[in-house]
């Protein structure tokens, strides 16, 4: 654990992830109390900035309430402890003056004369991680702490390009030392999948070939590229959002038991449900390319997009778990861009009741609501209350807002940058479990890009706006799904 004497050191400070994410999290942390006193914040990058420009900017995104006067003495004092050094990514000066500006601090900290502790966060271009990562090994390593160095997506674009990233930076550092984030892990209900599992025996047991007729994890934003298509062309949907984020749900809802809690336990489950999943194929995608619509623009009308480029933004695979839990359980993944609505969710559909008793009955689902407003809903037949003997699809609902109505649900952030100073790889991702998904991932990828000296394939178009290309609904139901009849009412306020 860094306690006394711990200095955290934000490259890419100048950013939009470190503005909008990595700074609102250290404070939201000082402001729990659970960041030491004496711990020093040190922003760098190349950008020429005072001191005051640098806190105004990394502060621009934390609101706090006029009236809060408590929290803005806090916030005054959180800025009072941000220096700004600026520097380039690569060569010895650059490093040798960060190393100065820290050694000096920790001499002049209330803790100075204890272990001087380093965690650095790189939200920085992955173009830069390997010179950074050597720089940091050979010139501002603290010889008598603990060092950490935490790495952003993304981690690659293909299984060869990623084990070269990777090579590059475990070059100079240890896997004990790199915390790979990938930020859905530290969301509060992606990290309730474990409790949700296995404290609950009715439901693991239910987890199961036997029971589940086919799983979707979906994600859905309700926005386009809006500027940034330049990035998004290079990377896609698939390496956005399917190969990193909906891989680690599929994990963590696939996985056996692990044996203790411990980070390496969970992660060795983790790696051992992937490595069943063979590579997805052409012929089980569905790509889409938002149009105009609704008032919008289509993906190609941004000015920083190819014309002719052929990039998914709406992505839907069907992956296949060969091992004896899951065989023959389809899982959907889908995710898009510019769609009608914004929610990531997991909806479990099990198998139809048995027939019969009942005709037509729907199937039940259980939904797992990441966001927004959390919530676990579990889609159950029940009878009309009153004399008819009729059923009904209605829900079991945990929904966090009611259930919980004062808790205060962490920033994903704020609970990953906890675990790194704690020391905690549970959520953080393994080199090996990083490999395993791209081996899934990156023969389509190559498809789509035309490296297998193939015809690059067209996205089907679908507006912007709407529920993703037509084709959307024939996929989910070629993979077994049935959706429950529309006398599915949430919440049911008329019964006739
Ligand atoms: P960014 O604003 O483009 O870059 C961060 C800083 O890196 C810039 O302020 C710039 O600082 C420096 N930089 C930019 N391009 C560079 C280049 N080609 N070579 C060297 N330095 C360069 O990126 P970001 O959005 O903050 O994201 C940082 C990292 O986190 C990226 O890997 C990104 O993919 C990942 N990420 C971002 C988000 C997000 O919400 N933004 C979410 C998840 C992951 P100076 O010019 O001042 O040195
Ligand atoms: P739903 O929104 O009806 O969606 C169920 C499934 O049907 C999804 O796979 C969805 O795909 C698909 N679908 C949606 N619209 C479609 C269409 N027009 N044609 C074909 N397929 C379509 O979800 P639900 O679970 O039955 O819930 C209904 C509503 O009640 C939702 O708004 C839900 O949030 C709400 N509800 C909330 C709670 C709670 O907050 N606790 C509890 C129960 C129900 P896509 O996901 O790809 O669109």
């Amino acid at each position: 654990q860094l306690k006394d004497n711990t200095s955290i050191v934000v490259f890419g400070a100048s950013g939009d992830l470190a503005k909008k994410k990595t700074f609102p999290a250290l404070f939201g942390l000082r402001k729990m109390n659970l960041l030491p006193k004496d711990t020093r914040i040190l922003g760098y990058a190349r950008s020429k900035m005072t001191n005051d420009e640098f806190h105004d900017k990394v502060t621009a995104y934390i609101k706090i309430d006029e009236k809060d006067t408590e929290s803005k003495k806090l916030l005054e004092e959180f800025k009072s402890g941000l220096t700004y050094v600026s520097g380039g990514y690569d060569g010895e000066d650059s490093f040798k003056n960060l190393n100065d500006n820290l050694t000096n601090a920790e001499k002049n900290n209330a803790s100075s004369g204890k272990k001087a502790n380093r965690l650095f966060y790189l939200a920085l271009p992955p173009s830069v991680f390997g010179s950074v990562s050597e720089g940091l090994r050979k010139f501002c390593y603290s010889e008598s702490g603990t060092n950490r160095l935490i790495v952003e997506k993304p981690f690659g674009k293909d299984t060869e390009s990623s084990q070269q990233l990777m090579n590059s930076i475990k070059a100079n550092w240890s896997e004990e030392e790199i915390f790979r984030i990938d930020h859905y892990l530290g969301k509060e209900m992606v990290k309730n999948l474990l409790v949700l599992r296995f404290a609950n025996v009715f439901l693991d047991n239910q987890f199961h070939k036997n029971s589940v007729d086919n799983v979707q994890i979906t994600f859905k934003e309700p926005f386009g590229t809006e500027g940034r298509g330049g990035y998004f062309d290079e990377f896609n949907i698939i390496r956005d959002i399917l190969q990193n984020h909906l891989m680690q749900v599929l994990s963590l809802i696939t996985m056996e038991r692990p044996v203790s809690f411990s980070s390496e336990d969970i992660r060795d489950e983790k790696v051992k449900v992937l490595r069943t999943i063979p590579p997805i194929k052409p012929d089980e995608t569905l790509l889409g390319q938002y149009v105009a619509g609704n008032d919008k623009p289509g993906y190609k009308e941004d000015e920083t997009v190819p014309k002719d480029s052929n990039c998914p933004t709406f992505a839907a695979v069907a992956l296949h778990i060969n091992n004896p839990r899951w065989e023959g359980v389809p899982f959907i993944l889908k995710a898009g861009k510019a769609l009608n609505e914004g929610k990531v969710e997991i909806r479990i559909q099990f198998k139809d009741v048995t027939s019969g008793i009942f005709s037509d009955i729907p199937r039940d689902e259980l939904v797992i609501r990441i966001q927004p407003s959390e919530a676990i809903y579990l889609k159950t037949n029940t009878k009309v209350p009153g004399l008819q003997m009729s059923a009904l699809p209605t829900e079991l609902d945990l929904t966090y807002k009611d259930r919980f109505e004062k808790a205060v649900i962490p920033e994903a952030y704020e609970s990953l940058l906890l675990d790194a100073l704690n020391g905690d790889h549970s959520n953080f991702v393994r080199d090996d479990e990083l490999d395993t998904a791209w081996k899934i991932f990156t023969p389509i990828l190559h498809w789509i890009e035309g490296k297998n000296g193939g015809e690059k394939p067209t996205p089907d178009s679908y507006e912007y706006g709407t529920r993703g290309p037509k084709g959307v609904e024939d996929f989910q139901t070629r993979f077994g799904y049935k959706r429950t009849p529309s006398n599915y009412k949430w919440p049911v306020t008329d019964l006739s």
